[in-house]
């Protein structure tokens, strides 16, 4: 609850911003973030393909590019010269087969007792009988070896070996073929694929035999290798960190022979540069839609909220008013059709309810049967007129009025009857006193007529009047005419500034007074207040 209110959640306005930016936002964020983790893994998926494929082609050709050099040393080991010992013909044929092959440093031959016989290099006779090229040569095996540096020309040298069988099918020896890690260099470059031929040639343990720049920077140390996880990432490739930390692409192929292998790898971050500009414009796609779409929101809200709060506030106010706020509501602009149907009805039930408010108001200060104002409104509306009167000076009368015998005529002719007479007498004073004045049913046939600015002599005048016209004109009713007369008792006050309650009583019995000194003095007559009279 208390988070709901912290984000707004418990009012309209926060729940329709929250759930609006929700809708907007969700399905782009969802949109953004499989573009960037899904397109990822895609592009990197490709690359590492593009990889694989390109190393497959340089292992094929790396791979016909070693057979050619076993088939030479094993026509080397194959020539009549070699299979007889013929060390002068076999020095003949190997300075010119050196020659004629531009990546072969040198061509040699082994005894079988392990010593350099001929070497188209020139060097001395040394013994060799304890390297692994002989070792294997002397099981009939060819091999391939790596991570030696040439005895005549100090750099680092790959051999390939083939032993050599004597006509009578002894073990006759060994040529082995020597070729410069920079022979191997230049036609790596030109032989392999892809984008600047990064690709890496190297023995099992890693060290790099071709590019050889590192090699040949520190003739004799084989110190530059490729990471551990280049030479596990396998043909299919993979993405990991070297030792840099830094995130590479990688892929390795192995070759059948002396454990070499071919590593391609790449940082990522350059596979990558495509996917950051993409995703970078996917992110600011992103941004763009989210600034252009929240005016739009924002608007939609607004569109909704002000409306509401209009209503809201129109309902506050007409009940702190006590509906006294004119009922015809203006709805605010151009409304959804709903909303302009709830102001509508809004509108509409607030007019009912001034008008029920108003006729209840009216009945509680109108006498039922006759339809004037009754004693409550007396006492209120009644009041306020006598005080502001007064307030300006003016003089007021109170007329106190009883119907003479009235019960006769209840007794006599009916209920019903002495009602159309008390109707008969309410038309008669409604139509003789002035619009500034009030008549009032006072009691069950009794009347005051409150006569504002006017004095007691007028007072006494329209009583007379009153009382002449009631006795000429009798009342229609039970099927005859009856005749009806009043007995009338008037008091006037003035200059008194504080009138109030208990001052209008007075003023009421003092007219009250006189109306009985009227019926005692045979009633159907007018008297005025004694104290009037005598002030007067
Ligand atoms: P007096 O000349 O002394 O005033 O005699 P009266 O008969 O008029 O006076 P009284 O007070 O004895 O009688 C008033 C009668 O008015 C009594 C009551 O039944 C009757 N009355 C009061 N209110 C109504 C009403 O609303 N309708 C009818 N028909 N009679 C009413
Ligand atoms: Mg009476
Ligand atoms: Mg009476």
């Amino acid at each position: 609850m208390r988070l709901k209110h912290t984000l707004g959640l418990d009012t309209l306005r926060g729940l329709l911003r929250f759930y609006t930016l929700l809708l907007v936002l969700l399905p782009l964020v969802l949109a953004a973030g499989f573009f960037f983790f899904f397109q990822r893994g895609q592009v990197i998926k490709a690359e590492l393909e593009g990889l694989s494929e390109l190393l497959a082609k340089d292992r094929s050709v790396v791979r016909s590019w070693i057979s050619e050099r076993f088939a030479d040393t094993y026509y080397l080991a194959r020539l009549e010269s070699t299979r007889t010992g013929d060390f002068a013909a076999m020095s003949r044929h190997f300075a010119i087969y050196k020659q004629t092959h531009d990546s072969i440093s040198a061509v040699v031959y082994v005894t079988p007792d392990g010593y350099t016989a001929v070497d188209s290099s020139g060097a001395p006779n040394v013994y060799v009988g304890d390297r692994e090229y002989f070792r294997e040569a002397k099981i009939g095996r060819e091999s391939l070896i790596s991570g030696i540096v040439g005895r005549t020309s100090g750099k680092p040298i790959c051999l390939f070996a083939s032993p050599v069988t004597r006509p009578n099918g002894t073990f006759g020896g060994v040529v082995f073929l020597s070729v410069q890690l920079e022979a191997l260099d230049a036609w790596l470059r030109e032989a392999t694929f892809g984008p600047g031929n990064g690709v890496v040639l190297c023995d099992g343990e890693g060290n790099i035999l071709a590019p050889s720049a590192a090699v040949a920077a520190d003739a004799g140390e084989l110190p530059a290798k490729v990471g551990p996880q280049a030479l596990l990432a396998g043909e299919d490739g993979a993405l990991f960190r070297d030792a840099a930390g830094r995130e590479m692409l990688g892929a390795s192929v192995a070759l059948p022979w002396g454990g070499w292998r071919l590593v391609r790898e790449e940082p990522a971050a350059s596979a990558l540069a495509g996917y950051r500009r993409q995703a970078m414009w996917v992110a600011l796609g992103t941004l763009a839609t989210i600034v252009l779409i929240s005016p739009l929101v924002l608007r939609l809200c607004r569109g909704l909220e002000e409306p509401l709060e209009t209503l809201s506030r129109y309902a506050r106010e007409l009940r702190s008013t006590g509906y006294e706020e004119t009922c015809s509501l203006k709805a605010p602009g151009e409304l959804p059709r709903e909303l302009g149907e709830l102001f509508e009805a809004f509108s509409g039930m607030a007019c009912e309810v001034r008008a029920h408010i108003t006729a209840i108001e009216r009945l509680s200060v109108q006498d039922a049967l006759t339809g004037l104002y009754n004693r409550r409104f007396l006492f209120s509306g009644g009041l306020k007129l006598v005080m502001a009167a007064l307030r300006a000076g003016q003089h007021c009368t109170c007329l106190m009025l009883d119907v003479d015998h009235f019960k006769r005529v209840n007794d006599t002719f009916g209920h019903q009857a002495g009602d159309q007479v008390l109707a008969h007498v309410s038309h008669l004073l409604a139509v003789a006193v002035r619009k500034s004045d009030l008549v009032v049913r006072y009691g069950g046939e009794e009347f005051v007529v409150l006569l504002i600015g006017a004095g007691l002599a007028e007072g006494l005048e329209l009583a007379e009047r009153i009382r002449r016209g009631m006795a000429e004109q009798p009342c229609p009713a039970a099927g005859r005419t009856l005749a009806v007369t009043v007995s009338v008792g008037v008091a006037e006050v003035h200059n008194q500034k504080d009138f109030d309650e208990a001052a209008l009583d007075d003023l009421l019995a003092r007219a009250d007074a006189a109306m009985y000194a009227a019926k005692a003095a045979g009633r159907n007559r007018v008297v005025a207040d004694q104290s009037d009279i005598l002030m007067a």
